[in-house]
């Protein structure tokens, strides 16, 4: 996941809206959509618009106020997917150990029931 960043990843593509997805929120900086196979009722994936391939990545070129604005707008975004009072959980995949697919940044919300607590997945 290192390297040059592809502009023809499929997230890159949803950014320019040449391939659909189901919107839940979008501004000038930040893009929030249902992930297509979701792993627990309520599944959303927020990026960054800026070209960054991983948090490894967004967190050493990005900005700190972009930084702090993309996160503050992930929570913003499980509150308006009602999760606040029941919790959620956040998973970022970085790298290739741990199985990223997509090559831009993505932060994955996951709700809407009582997830599994072990997080020991192989
Ligand atoms: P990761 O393994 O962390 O890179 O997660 C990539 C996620 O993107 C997976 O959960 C996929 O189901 C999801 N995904 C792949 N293609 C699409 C798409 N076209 N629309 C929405 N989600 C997608």
């Amino acid at each position: 996941m290192a390297g040059k960043y592809d502009s023809n990843n499929i997230f890159a593509k949803i950014i320019r809206g040449e391939i659909p997805s189901k919107k839940v929120y979008e501004d000038a900086k930040v893009l929030a959509f249902h992930d297509i196979s979701h792993a627990a009722p309520i599944h959303v994936l927020v990026v960054p618009k800026g070209e960054y391939i991983s948090f490894a990545d967004f967190t050493s070129k990005a900005g700190a106020e972009e930084i702090v604005d993309f996160f503050r707008k992930v929570r913003e975004i499980a509150e308006s997917l009602g999760l606040s009072e029941s919790g959620y959980r956040l998973i970022t995949n970085n790298g290739s150990d741990a199985s990223q697919t997509v090559p831009h940044f993505h932060v994955h919300i996951l709700g809407g029931k009582k997830l599994s607590t072990h997080l020991n997945q192989s």
